[in-house]
């Protein structure tokens, strides 16, 4: 079992990390690579030092790619890429290679849909389907699917709202028209229908593994049917596709740790197990603030993320007391994000029970002093 500081002295052991992201690791997946870092499984090398276009590479890349298909039961309608430029470059190439036959229905639900949308705006139409603007984002906003624009290229949406703690519980059924989702921050959280789907990508740093890989899973025939040769070759997601994410040198060590990252889900029991566990956790921390009047959360109801616990103290200075007094007990990454303040646990997979039970006993001391 992990080792927590609890005390002002230098830190030797690890710290409780509550980071948005880049944000904790298994530890065992840090020890796995650790232990073969520099002599792959007896093959002399690193795998820094692979060529991406080795066998062994090959092999790496194959097993992070099974891994992710078994924890989501994708089947072979879609392809699975791992690409760089991070959730940012999807922002773009999504809208410049499949928002060119008719205008986005777009579901705005916070920072992250905003600046998808400055992107989607670059390329063609958007209609407004579903907004949550007008109570600064504090829910996932109800839709109307019946009022999606059939000619509309996709449905976009951001499952979980990292910086302003939201989450669909459910996503919307947009029939013909593919759904799009930013899935960043709670990819392998839970199961998912991947049938539902047109296009989901995520950035892997906050839940899946290291920065650096962008997980693309997508419908094969929608690529297919939207291919622009005129495109900037990086952006033409058939080439992707067509070269299994070796159009270029792929990030080679990014997508080694995201396979064991991948492979520690699975031994953990799936995907399913693990949303089980980052239920217990979050209504843990969640009860915890609602059964006491020093702590509030932001977020109510079903709207409520699993992944990012956004909460406040009665005041602004409390909250600055409360993270600076935190990190010195071993618990980092609590100061909410700049634009909604107040503090934020984010709480992905990697984040093992006994981290939140040991920042409910440190809330709770802390109330009391
Ligand atoms: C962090 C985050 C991004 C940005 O990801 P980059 O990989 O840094 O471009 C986009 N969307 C969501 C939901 C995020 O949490």
């Amino acid at each position: 079992m992990i080792q927590y500081i609890m005390n002002h002295t230098k830190t030797t052991e690890r710290v409780v990390n509550f980071n948005a992201g880049p944000s904790t690791l298994p530890l065992e997946v840090l020890e796995k690579a650790q232990a073969e870092f520099t002599n792959y499984q007896g093959k002399g090398l690193s795998v820094l030092e692979m060529s991406h276009r080795s066998g062994d590479f090959m092999a790496i890349r194959d097993q992070a790619e099974s891994a992710i298909r078994q924890l989501l039961s994708i089947s072979d309608a879609y392809t699975v890429l791992f690409l760089q430029g991070g959730a940012t470059t999807q922002f773009s190439s999504v809208p410049m290679y499949f928002g060119q036959t008719g205008p986005v229905s777009f579901i705005h639900t916070g920072s992250w849909t905003k600046k998808a949308l400055a992107e989607i705006k670059k390329f063609g139409q958007h209609t407004l389907l579903a907004s949550s603007e007008d109570t600064n984002f504090d829910r996932i906003p109800s839709i109307d699917t019946s009022a999606i624009d059939p000619n509309s290229s996709y449905v976009y949406c951001c499952s979980n709202n990292t910086i302003y703690g939201t989450q669909f519980q459910e996503f919307p059924d947009t029939g013909a028209v593919p759904l799009v989702a930013d899935m960043s921050s709670d990819i392998l959280s839970r199961p998912l229908n991947i049938d539902q789907f047109g296009l989901i990508f995520a950035g892997a740093q906050k839940n899946a593994g290291p920065a650096g890989v962008t997980v693309v899973i997508a419908r094969k025939d929608w690529i297919a049917a939207n291919a622009n040769p005129n495109l900037p070759l990086m952006f033409q997601y058939d080439k992707h596709m067509k070269e299994d994410s070796m159009l270029n040198t792929c990030p080679t060590f990014p997508i080694y740790l995201l396979g064991l990252t991948a492979q520690w889900l699975l031994d953990q029991g799936g995907v399913a197990a693990i949303e089980a566990r980052n239920q217990a956790k979050a209504h843990a921390l969640y009860n915890y603030i609602d059964a006491n009047d020093f702590y509030t959360a932001c977020v109510n109801g079903s709207s409520r993320s699993l992944m990012n616990v956004c909460f406040k103290t009665p005041s602004e200075s409390l909250d600055t007391e409360f993270h600076k007094r935190a990190a010195e007990a071993g618990f980092i990454g609590l100061k909410g994000h700049r634009l909604v303040g107040g503090l934020r646990a984010s709480i992905y997979n990697a984040m093992p029970s006994a981290g939140v039970d040991q920042l409910i006993g440190f809330m709770d001391e802390f109330r009391k002093r």
